[in-house]
């Protein structure tokens, strides 16, 4: 069985993908997604997110390697596995990150992906409903909305930016990001709205559009240098598919490298050694792997009803919500959890930005998945370009099994500065008049910290990533460079990376909106190629044994 393209990942980048490149009907796509259709309510009720980290549903539930910049610890690594991805578990923020994030990018030699050249494509993209102005999009698929019923702690913590003398925002994504503000979210009548809500589900219905869901990409099959097709596995059975014009990575920042070295593209010593043949002997594949790590200091506020926490009390709060969020869709249930947050800067000297802070308006300990008595509220801070830098590697040549997570974290000391600095700001936050009047008390795991050392090992003891890995098929144009401004892989012909991993520097800020405007600018690439014929021409490539097991498309 043949497409024109093959997508692998249903994730952010995928589900844009399949979407523009099937809005011509004599193209034909395909979509692989290891994950099943995005049926669970709990994806789209936006607190289910609290739940879904405890469940584990629809996600990979990855570790990281001991890391030594935290103590030995090992690190949580959430991913979606679903249509959607991590777009269908995530915390909804959308940010696109530091317009110097991107002209960095170009200036480093990737043609086209300055801020200027990207900011049309995140226009494109949106669709938000209440900011009309030139940084913002109000046609595109992807539904941007101030949250419906914000909790009302988040104006105390923006009173106490405003006391602390930071800006006050309600656009992080205009012409000034910096500043402190409640989130816009990318929610669509109080339900999430992930890239599969935006960009898939509303396309199931074309014909030229086939979905493999729970299809688990084992490898890329090449003829030479050339990609043809991919290899899946599914109902336990090998099947393979061709691809006539393109193979399009989607995968994320760590299966897409991962399936790359599956497949013989990587470095070619490491692969060598675990018996994989090698296509392409690329260095750069899986390194250059760096993450947001964020450090929470948890507010103990018993009589702050408000906020999310399990009592008697709160549960019962929870439970009368549930027919509000069911017939209005209004509620304590459309939180995402983050509402408000900020970008600041650690020190006066620094030209832009250096740290995001996240409001949360309960008390989040390790990640969510342990249950905490009682009310409270939380504040993250993270470091927003990082300089410490890890990889992913292949713990086996097992296509099933996790590959090797090493984000390297605070490997670097001038991240430990910066996090320390952080620390310190947001604990001046909650000191002010508007969050003090509250008469919470920062808990002791956190309190006790007061020194810089101290709280370098508060940091090192408790910290962990708040969801962001991002560069490991790094765009450039250097030695360890894995893409070129194209996405085309270098070396390899008919094969484009499209996600997180291309990214050569991680934005500042979340990156959901980021990947998406990624996949909006591929899909025209990708479209131009074939249109001028530089793309190859449709060619026949048989797979053996695959006919009998027809492709499940969700369209038919
Ligand atoms: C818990 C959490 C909270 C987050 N919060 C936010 C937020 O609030 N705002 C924000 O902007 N960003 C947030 N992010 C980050 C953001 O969602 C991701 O950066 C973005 O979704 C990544 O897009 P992607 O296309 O690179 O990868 P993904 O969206 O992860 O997609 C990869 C897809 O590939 C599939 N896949 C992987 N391996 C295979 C295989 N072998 N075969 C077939 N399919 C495979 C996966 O199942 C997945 O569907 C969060 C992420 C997480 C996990």
């Amino acid at each position: 069985m043949n497409f024109d393209y093959i997508v692998v990942g249903g994730g952010s980048g995928g589900c844009v993908l399949a979407a523009r490149l099937s809005e011509d009907p004599s193209v034909s796509v395909a979509l692989i997604e290891a994950g099943p259709v995005d049926k669970n309510i709990l994806i789209h009720v936006p607190a289910g997110l609290a739940l879904l980290a405890q469940t584990k549903a629809a996600n990979w539930n990855f570790s990281t390697v001991p890391q030594k910049g935290l103590n030995g610890r090992t690190g949580w690594q959430p991913r979606g596995k679903v249509l959607g991805g991590s777009s269908s578990v995530n915390a909804m923020v959308y940010i696109r990150g530091h317009k110097a994030d991107y002209d960095h990018w170009a200036a480093e030699g990737n043609e086209g992906w300055s801020y200027d050249e990207v900011l049309p494509y995140f226009r494109r993209a949106e669709h938000n409903e209440r900011i009309h102005d030139e940084y913002h999009g109000n046609d595109g698929p992807l539904n941007v909305m101030d949250l419906r019923s914000p909790n009302r702690y988040v104006q105390d913590f923006i009173e106490a930016g405003r006391q602390a003398g930071f800006r006050i925002t309600d656009d992080f994504n205009g012409a000034d990001q910096e500043g402190i503000g409640p989130y816009q979210v990318t929610h669509r009548n109080g339900e999430r709205f992930s890239a599969a809500k935006a960009y898939l589900t509303p396309n199931l219905g074309r014909k030229n559009l086939t979905v493999f869901t729970e299809a688990h990409t084992t490898r890329i099959l090449f003829e030479g240098r050339r990609a043809t097709g991919v290899e899946f596995r599914r109902a336990g059975r090998l099947e393979q598919i061709g691809a006539n014009h393109e193979v399009l990575m989607a995968a994320g920042a760590f299966q897409t490298p991962q399936i790359l070295m599956l497949s013989g593209v990587g470095p070619g010593g490491e692969l060598a050694k675990l018996g994989i043949g090698v296509v392409h002997d690329l260095p750069g594949v899986g390194k250059n792997l760096h993450d947001h790590l964020d450090a929470v200091q948890v507010v103990v506020a018993p009589q702050l009803k408000e906020t999310f926490g399990v009592t008697l009390g709160g549960i019962g709060r929870v439970l009368k919500a549930i027919p509000e969020w069911r017939h209005h869709r209004r509620g304590i249930l459309t939180t995402n959890f983050a509402e408000a947050g900020g970008f600041v800067k650690s020190q006066a000297s620094e030209p832009i930005p250096d740290l995001q802070l996240h409001f949360v308006i309960a008390k989040l300990v390790d990640h969510g998945r342990k249950t905490v008595l009682g009310h409270g509220f939380s504040g993250h801070v993270c470091v927003l370009r990082p300089r410490s830098r890890g990889s992913v590697t292949l713990a086996s040549r097992d296509p099933m099994a996790a590959p090797l997570i090493d984000p390297n974290f605070l490997a670097d000391p001038d991240d430990v500065q910066r996090m320390v600095r952080g620390f310190r700001l947001m604990r001046g936050l909650f000191n002010q008049p508007a969050l003090a009047a509250l008469g919470g008390k920062e808990h002791p795991r956190s309190a006790n910290a007061t020194t810089d050392a101290e709280i370098e090992q508060f940091i090192r003891s408790h910290a962990d990533t708040i969801y962001h890995p991002v560069g490991t098929c790094r765009m450039g144009n250097g030695a360890t460079d894995v893409v070129g401004a194209d996405l085309r892989i270098h070396g390899l012909e008919g094969i484009r990376i499209v996600d997180a991993s291309i990214m050569p520097r991680i934005i500042g800020g979340n990156t959901n909106a980021p990947v998406i405007m990624v996949a909006e600018k591929a899909s025209d690439m990708i479209k131009a190629a074939r249109l001028s014929g530089a793309a190859p021409a449709p060619q026949v490539v048989a797979f053996p044994g695959t006919a009998a097991h027809a492709a499940t498309s969700l369209a038919a």
